[in-house]
């Protein structure tokens, strides 16, 4: 394994990865820097299903390139769950109200479904599914999770999507208030990846 090929579009989300992954000893690259252009259809009906129908589409795609037969793939399926909206928007929160919609509205709409709930019906977390497609035809999945409460306000310019309403009672602040390095320490994917950071090192180390 010489390279790791992250199937992602989203830039935000590229950033957080590259950050956590930079000391797996391996390059990083996003889908478009492999030139890898799919569209993967995520029909699964839970965040690891999807992830692992984009890891093994896009692990398809970069094997027929020879530079990357030794790639692992990896994929995320990510999104907030609200316990009072039965973990609406869950793996629809990119679809939520629309993929063009901005979050500035999206964000609005969920504070005005909450309005009057009391803070401890406000429980939410972020779930962050992770698959890998190794060469040898395997796969593996892990799961990370960041809980906190819907804040009563939009607050916070860091981060993206639901950032702003993700409030976190322990440090005071929404998730869009935390600085990069505090959100990827903290966070669902955050979590996910050094997970997913320690299955790699070990199969690493296992062929040594
Ligand atoms: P995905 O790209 O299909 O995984 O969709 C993830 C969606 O969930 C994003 O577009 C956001 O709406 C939401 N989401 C996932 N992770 C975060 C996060 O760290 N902050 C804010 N919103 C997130």
């Amino acid at each position: 394994m010489d390279k790791i090929i992250f199937a992602t579009g989203n830039e935000h989300k590229m950033a957080e990865i590259k950050m956590i992954l930079k000391d797996v000893g391996m390059q990083v690259l996003s889908q478009r820097e492999a030139g890898i252009k799919a569209d993967v259809v995520e029909d699964g009906s839970t965040f690891e299903e999807n992830a692992l129908i984009k890891a093994e589409e896009i692990a398809k795609i970069a094997r027929e390139n020879p530079e990357f037969r030794e790639a692992v793939i990896l994929a995320d399926d990510s999104g907030l769950e609200i316990d009072y909206l039965n973990k609406e928007p869950g793996i629809y929160s990119a679809r939520y109200m629309g993929e063009d919609t901005s979050y500035e509205i999206k964000n609005r709409a969920l504070l005005d479904r909450l309005a009057g709930v009391p803070d401890e019906k406000r429980t939410a977390r972020f779930v962050c599914a992770i698959a890998a497609a190794f060469p040898d035809g395997t796969s593996r999945i892990v799961r990370g999770t960041m809980e906190g409460i819907i804040g009563h306000e939009i607050a916070g310019k860091n981060g993206f999507g639901y950032d702003p309403i993700f409030f976190l009672p322990e440090y005071g602040c929404t998730s869009a208030e935390l600085s990069p390095e505090k959100k990827n320490e903290l966070s669902h994917r955050g979590e996910g990846l050094r997970k997913m950071r320690g299955i790699i090192r070990e199969l690493e180390s296992g062929k040594r």
